[in-house]
């Protein structure tokens, strides 16, 4: 499978390539050249099966030939091993047709380790195959640079710098990402926002000098093979609710649109989805842009789902380039408008396609924690925060279609987020056996201003790829 930039100025890539590149250098993002499509046949056939079969059948179409299947199996079982439940990504009912997509037993505790324990692996072996070693620079509103640092930490191809924003995440999502005693692992909190450190990270992206100098590697959700390993969990969850004969619809709680766009290409492959709900949380971006057709930006206000706290949803332009027609020249356009002036508006047939596939809707704060007081109530079932923000939108969509199964995608553990739980209910949820020391665990972390520049020389003088003479 070869791929593509959304912006159509980047040179076509191998999937190790674009692997390994992240964004692309006109600063698109890379998409296959066509969407592989899997045979009702081979769907019906996944019922039943373990994860990492599914996996398999799902993700080696999008891969190279580099990597053959005796070869990639092996990644997977590792890679989904380090899951606490046997089922990797099982389903809970909390009521009638509806269902929480458990995607967080993996080590740190939120569903970004679907991906990432399955990326490290792979970005391990093709940096080693091509003697070559990366500097990863990423960019994380909480969970991704926990998920990044559990992946990565103790490789010695990959030196990894993860920037968070200072004072806004949640003391265990600092502390999985500062406790970690590695050489190569460099936590930043960054005194500016989650979109200030995307904003850096894109123009460090976009800086051809320093991008080689680094060899820079984008782990973001903009990395093609995160959105790919994503997939298959809507295809597992689909399997078991009698898909792909039952149609079913997901509700995502969506920051980034990283999570949701592995359902919009789920579909694409061929599993009969409904509808695909955008859940969003006070930062509404989307739910207005699918409302009203214009995709603007306005601050960000801290919210007790932080992972969500974002305005610009990169992944979104994956979306807005299939339903332009793959018309790359549209898609810098509407970018162009977006860098000058915050704002766009989705053309008319194109939000037309949008609106077919996705609806969207938003939680308040207090929507939140009330969604998380009645599901406990209902159930004795803990929701964390950007799960509740789900079930809660879930249960509109849900009251709309009542036949179809409806799953609202479970991001996070609730002992990651113990401040909103115990808000809304008084519990306090445990932190599982394996993080039950973190803290006592001793916190290593440098504060950096909102400065490209400093950043940058923070970086040069750490990274492994850039040699003493470049120094
Ligand atoms: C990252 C994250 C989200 C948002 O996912 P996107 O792919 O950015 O849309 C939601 N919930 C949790 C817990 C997360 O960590």
């Amino acid at each position: 499978m070869a791929y593509i930039s959304t912006r159509g100025e980047a040179p076509k890539l191998s999937f190790t390539e674009a692997l390994l590149a992240g964004l692309a250098p006109d600063g698109g993002l890379y998409v296959p050249e066509a969407m592989p499509h899997l045979a009702a046949e081979t769907l019906r056939g996944f019922a039943g099966k373990p994860y990492v079969d599914v996996a398999q059948s799902v993700i080696s179409p999008y891969l190279d030939a580099t990597l053959p299947a005796d070869e990639f199996k092996p990644m997977l079982e590792a890679a989904y091993a380090s899951f606490r439940h046997k089922a990797v990504t099982p389903l809970a009912q909390i009521d009638d047709n509806l269902f929480v997509l458990e995607l967080f037993h993996g080590p740190t505790l939120a569903f970004k380790d679907v991906a990432m324990q399955l990326l490290g692996r792979l970005m391990d072996r093709a940096l080693k195959a091509r003697g070559k070693r990366a500097t990863i620079i990423g960019a994380t509103s909480g969970d991704t640079g926990a998920a990044a640092i559990e992946a990565f930490r103790g490789l010695d191809q990959v030196d990894v710098f993860i920037l968070y924003p200072h004072g806004r995440v949640s003391d265990v999502q600092r502390r999985q990402m500062t406790t970690v005693a590695a050489d190569n692992i460099h936590a930043i909190a960054l005194e500016g926002t989650f979109d200030d450190a995307q904003a850096i990270l894109k123009r460090f992206f976009r800086n051809q000098p320093l991008r080689e100098e680094l060899g820079l590697s984008g782990v973001n959700s903009i990395n093609f093979a995160r959105v790919v390993a994503q997939m298959v969990y809507y295809f597992t969850s689909a399997a078991v609710l009698g898909g792909p004969l039952r149609k079913v619809s997901f509700t995502v709680p969506t920051g980034n649109f990283g999570d949701i766009l592995a359902g919009h290409m789920a579909r694409q492959m061929g599993l009969p989805i409904e509808k695909l709900v955008v859940a969003t949380n006070s930062n509404d971006i989307l739910a207005r842009a699918l409302a009203t057709g214009r995709y603007e930006v306005r601050g960000v206000h801290a919210t007790q789902s932080p992972s969500m706290d974002i305005q610009v949803s990169s992944n979104f332009e994956r979306l807005l380039f299939d339903a332009v027609g793959r018309d790359a020249a549209e898609i810098r356009g509407l970018m162009a408008s977006l860098d000058q002036s915050g704002a766009f508006d989705i053309p008319p047939a194109a939000l037309e396609k949008i609106r077919e596939e996705f609806s969207a809707g938003a939680a308040s704060e207090a929507e939140t924690a009330g969604e998380i007081a009645r599901t406990w109530r209902e159930c004795e079932y803990i929701l964390d925060p950007h799960t509740a923000v789900a079930v809660h939108v879930a249960r509109k969509n849900l009251a709309r279609d009542p036949a179809t199964p409806m799953v609202a995608l479970g991001t996070a553990h609730p002992a990651k987020f113990p401040d909103a739980v115990r808000a809304a209910t008084g519990l306090s949820a445990p932190l599982p056996a394996h993080l039950a020391d973190l803290f006592e665990r001793k916190e290593r972390f440098d504060v950096l201003p909102n400065d490209e520049q400093a950043i940058a020389s923070f970086v040069r003088a750490r990274a492994r790829a850039v040699t003493l003479a470049q120094k």
